[in-house]
């Protein structure tokens, strides 16, 4: 699918060598002018002629993928989380044959606001459980999932209806910023996924609860945390808009509400770019 809202960013690059006798031309597109931290940044790559070798990214510190997207053209989705510098960020696009492309990506300052949680004392020792590390770590393995398959389609949707009690990015004084929305909403609320997926964990967890994580494919996944229930399994395909489970107050949580996050490459980006923009 055509997406027509992708801009040419300055100055299409368009260069032609001879290699063998075959001839390379590549252009690369971002999905805006100028960001916000929480943004999900989208490069897109069309090889018009020539080979299709493999092209690198690297932002932020990170090597990225550049995955096909169908038609010939390959894409990049770099995170743009809540701790970038704000800024020119540059962006190194490395082609073979060719030198890397050196392009400066604008980061706009943002300023997000600060939180303090107290957890009542029943909640606090779950803090001190042993298996938490292994969870926590199991968690951020299976967030860098990368399945080469795009499985979403279109924008995504509200997972749950509920008032959003604390937004992306909030600076906390238990972790370093959040790392999605929470909605808050009566126990027992359904909650669907956003867009198709396929679930890689289904399981309970000693902070965040009853937990599941969707693989949408392309470095792409979403987290829901204190679920009271689950209704899915890992390994089960889900199309947007089917029931995983139910808002609850399972794991580190005050009162039932969903946590619901959305990561690219293993980082936290905001979901709700997602809901307003499609990818
Ligand atoms: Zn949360």
């Amino acid at each position: 699918m055509q997406k027509n809202n992708l801009k040419l960013v300055g100055l299409i690059f368009l260069s032609y060598f001879l290699c063998s006798g075959t001839i390379t031309a590549v252009e690369i597109f971002f999905n805006k002018d100028f960001f916000y931290p929480g943004d999900t940044l989208s490069v897109k790559v069309v090889q018009s002629l020539g080979t299709t070798e493999p092209i690198k990214c690297f932002w932020n510190g990170g090597e990225y993928p550049i995955l096909p997207i169908g038609e010939g053209s390959t894409r990049a989705l770099l995170p743009i989380p809540a701790n970038i510098n704000p800024g020119k960020n540059e962006l190194l696009v490395s082609i073979p044959q060719e030198t890397e492309r050196k392009h400066l990506i604008e980061v706009r300052a943002k300023k997000f606001p600060e939180e303090r949680i107290a957890f009542p004392r029943e909640k606090t020792d779950l803090y001190n459980l042993p298996e938490n590390e292994k969870q926590r770590e199991l968690i951020l393995n299976t967030l860098k999932t990368v399945s080469e398959k795009q499985q979403w389609q279109g924008k995504f949707i509200l997972p749950t209806s509920g008032k959003f009690s604390s937004v992306y990015g909030v600076h906390r004084s238990t972790e370093n910023f959040h790392k999605g929305i929470d909605i808050s909403t009566k126990i027992y609320t359904s909650v669907f996924s956003p867009n198709r997926g396929i679930v890689i964990l289904a399981t309970q967890l000693n902070l965040q609860g009853n937990t599941v994580i969707i693989d949408h494919g392309q470095g792409v996944c979403t987290v829901y945390y204190h679920l009271s229930s689950l209704a899915v399994k890992s390994g089960q395909v889900v199309e947007k808009g089917d029931k995983i489970g139910e808002v609850g107050d399972t794991g580190l949580a005050t009162a039932p509400h969903l946590h619901w996050g959305l990561y690219i490459h293993g980082e936290a980006v905001d979901p709700l770019v997602w809901i307003k923009e499609e990818f």
